[in-house]
């Protein structure tokens, strides 16, 4: 059992190293290709969490070297028709290689329908149901940038994966489903448990965690108490609580009560600074992933 804090995982770093990778690759495959990879990003609601991301998606892949554009839309005004056009040009746009819709949709759009109208093979948000299912089954496709993200956190992070424990509080298709997914592929062999809303006595399934991966959304949810001595605690959760030492008047905590946890944990991620940064350097991964697949295509 640790008797000092564990060790940080430090998510800009991790992240930093990875856009470094994805800025090198982008390099060569501009070397190899005519044009840098391209991501286009549709926005269409007015939710301020929204337009941080995508502003910080279009700063990271500029860094990058990757050529991304937002297209936006009235929140108001646009209709499924419209989106559903602008995903077809898209799909069929040779000088595109990733596309990505940022969520939520206004309510009356049907949100299945355009994610399914994405080709998948530009879809590196990677939620269209058919590299869902390459997923599921451990095909080649693309993976939901934050699970991902977690993994190459994980394996540079030199967590033992294999054989472990992962307990994973969440079932989300964004992040608790694919994860799962991805700690029982034979590449990285962990024996899993998935907790949602309806599990009982959720501290009896976390205490039994070897690695502990939170992503429900509610501070303070998982207690020190919750954490097996010696875990690797991911948290996923981004949750505002009321601060007034901030000018803002709030602070950004994550599901797990950090400093409790740190006293036990092995290995643990702060929030901010953990899972956010590397799901968007994941994002970038993919966007390239996206355009040197492509590009091969086009070569055979
Ligand atoms: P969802 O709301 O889609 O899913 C939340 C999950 O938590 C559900 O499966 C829900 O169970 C479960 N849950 C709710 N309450 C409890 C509880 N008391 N005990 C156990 N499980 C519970 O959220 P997301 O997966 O989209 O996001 C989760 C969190 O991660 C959010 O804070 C989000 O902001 C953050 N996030 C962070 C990202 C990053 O890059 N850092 C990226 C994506 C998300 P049920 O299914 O039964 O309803």
């Amino acid at each position: 059992m640790p008797d000092t804090d564990s060790t940080l995982i430090d998510g800009r770093a991790l992240a930093a190293e990875v856009r470094e990778e994805v800025q090198q690759a982008v390099a060569e495959h501009l070397d190899a290709g005519p044009r840098p990879p391209a991501l286009r990003v549709i926005l269409a609601n007015d939710s301020a969490a929204s337009a941080s991301y995508v502003r910080g998606k279009e700063k990271a892949a500029a860094e990058a070297g990757i050529d991304a554009e937002t297209l936006r839309f009235d929140p108001e005004e646009v209709t499924e028709d419209e989106l559903l056009g602008t995903l077809a040009r898209l799909n069929s746009d040779d000088e595109v290689d990733g596309i990505l819709v940022q969520l939520p949709l206004p309510d009356r759009i049907d949100e299945e329908k355009v994610i399914q109208a994405i080709a998948p093979a530009k879809d590196v948000d990677g939620f269209h149901p058919q590299n869902t299912g390459r997923l599921m089954t451990g095909a080649d496709g693309f993976v939901p940038a934050t699970p991902a993200g977690i993994m190459e956190m994980l394996r540079r992070s030199e967590v033992d994966i294999e054989g472990a424990h992962a307990v994973i509080v969440g079932r989300s298709n964004l992040v608790g489903r694919p994860l799962a997914n991805l700690l029982l592929h034979r590449d990285a062999n962990a024996t899993v448990t998935v907790c949602h809303s309806r599990t009982r006595a959720l501290g009896q399934h976390t205490r039994t965690a070897d690695i502990l991966v939170s992503a429900v959304g509610r501070a303070g949810l998982i207690s020190g108490d919750m954490v097996k001595a010696g875990a690797c605690v991911i948290d996923v959760g981004i949750n505002r609580v009321d601060d007034d030492t901030r000018e803002r008047g709030y602070r950004l905590v994550g599901d797990v009560d950090f400093d409790a946890a740190r006293k036990r944990a092995s290995q643990i991620t702060p929030v901010p600074g953990g899972v956010g940064p590397m799901t968007i350097a994941m994002l970038l991964k993919n966007t390239l992933k996206a355009a040197v697949g492509r590009l091969s295509e086009r070569e055979t």
